[in-house]
């Protein structure tokens, strides 16, 4: 499917030192190697709500991964996916009488927009459920040969044939082949907290036939009225989501790749899926690093569409909003924290804009390579954006307050910093 288009990024002079980043299945800040290739994998959309402020702030978290590694001179491979058929996108097509591909179409659409507007750097492969079909059918067959994956039997209503990985076989075939993945390998969570997870995050511990609750679904055969493709040994149906993200990063990436990266509400199920399965098909793990961006609110309250309090990025830019002050809100926040938006964090931001664009008329002789160090320190601290800011505030107050006459050399450095490095033009 094809990405959207890239700004071009500033290059800086000096570089990055090594990176730090929180790994959640770590529970640790490790240092990133700086072997010259990296690779990242971030968890795309599900094309029905696009672009909430909590999806702009996990891809602008990873953009700065991603920006903070192309300043330290690192090749950067970069796959996100699109799930473009799944039940809430289908839900949402019914109860809204709109064609879920037209749905789709349009949400994706509207997403792309709003991260070229987000100066959001554009995957290498942006990649749908759909058009990953003929390779995840036969990941799936290849788990059912291997007795990691199993067929459930229909119901009242229900056709035969769904089939569900099986989490128990799957935990004892890695143990046996490499250093192992066991459920709870990358959410670090007990029983109890990954069945109340898994049933609020698209699960259905309750399917009769399942050999464990927590099996998820590798492949939904055909219903009536609802989309499918060919499935081969499988039969016609569709995918599960997990398997999706696993297959087409494994199609696309290096073997294990740097980072998986998504939203702290990925961790479980998705996550730790996804890493079951990676091991299961290529007994290597998925990926090195797995990192989580926080939960965004509104105004103190979990942002829902149920409760009708989405913020909508399109819909600031339509009210005449710049996407420049709706990306430095955001990095006000530090990635990892869970916050809220709120109309004063966005008159601030706004502010914030006005400030440093004005403090570049005056920026002082040779002032700008101490703030690119500055927020070079912060941001290669796991991703310290609201440091990189601080340090910015300091340099512009700094100038504003002394008058000067304005160094254009400087000016210039700290306008490429800010973009290259925080994504912000200035
Ligand atoms: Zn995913």
């Amino acid at each position: 499917m094809k990405s959207w288009i890239s700004r071009p990024v500033p290059q800086l002079p000096g570089s990055m030192p090594a990176l730090r980043l929180f790994d959640t299945a770590k529970g640790a800040v490790v240092t990133l190697g700086a072997t010259g290739e990296q690779s990242m994998y971030v968890c795309g959309i599900t094309p029905y709500d696009a672009t909430h402020m909590g999806h702009a702030a996990s891809y602008v978290a990873f953009d700065l991964l991603n920006r903070a590694w192309r300043d330290g001179r690192q090749q950067v491979s970069y796959v996100q996916n699109v799930t473009d058929v799944d039940d809430p996108l289908l839900e949402r097509a019914t109860a809204t009488g709109v064609d879920w591909r037209d749905l789709a179409a349009s949400q994706i659409e509207l997403f792309q927009t709003d991260m070229e507007a987000l100066n959001v750097l554009a995957p290498d492969q942006y990649v749908g459920a759909v058009e990953a079909i003929p390779l995840i059918v036969p990941a799936i067959e290849l788990l059912l040969q291997r007795g990691l994956a199993y067929r459930v039997a229909g119901g009242p209503g229900e056709p035969d044939g769904d089939v569900y990985y099986d989490v128990e076989a799957a935990g004892k075939h890695s143990a046996e082949t490499t250093d192992a993945w066991t459920l709870g390998a990358i959410s670090g969570l007990s029983d109890a907290e990954m069945l109340e997870l898994f049933a609020e995050r698209g699960g259905d511990p309750g399917r009769a036939g399942k050999r464990q609750a927590l099996d998820p679904l590798l492949w939904r055969v055909a219903r009536e009225g609802e989309p499918s493709w060919p499935g081969g040994e499988l039969g016609a149906g569709r995918p599960g989501w997990h398997i999706e993200c696993t297959v087409i990063a494994q199609k696309y990436l290096p073997a294990p790749f740097t980072v998986q990266g998504g939203g702290s509400d990925l961790v479980f199920p998705h996550h730790e899926m996804g890493a079951g399965h990676a091991y299961s098909l290529s007994g290597v793990p998925l990926a090195q690093h797995f990192a989580h961006a926080g939960m965004v609110g509104l105004d103190g309250e979990k942002m829902s569409k149920s409760k009708g309090n989405l913020v909508l990025v399109s819909r600031l830019r339509a009210a005449g909003e710049e996407p420049a002050a709706i990306r430095l809100a955001i990095v006000a926040h530090h990635y990892r924290s869970d916050w809220s938006w709120t109309d004063e964090g966005f008159a601030a931001a706004k502010d914030r804009l006005r400030t440093w664009r004005a403090a570049l008329d005056a920026a002082p002789e040779g002032s700008a390579a101490g703030v690119v160090a500055r927020m070079r320190e912060e941001l290669s601290n796991d991703l310290n954006a609201p440091g990189a800011v601080a340090a910015v505030d300091e340099w512009a107050a700094t100038a504003l307050a002394d008058g000067h006459s304005g160094s254009a050399a400087d000016a210039a450095l700290v306008s490429d910093a800010v973009n290259a490095l925080l994504g912000v033009e200035l």
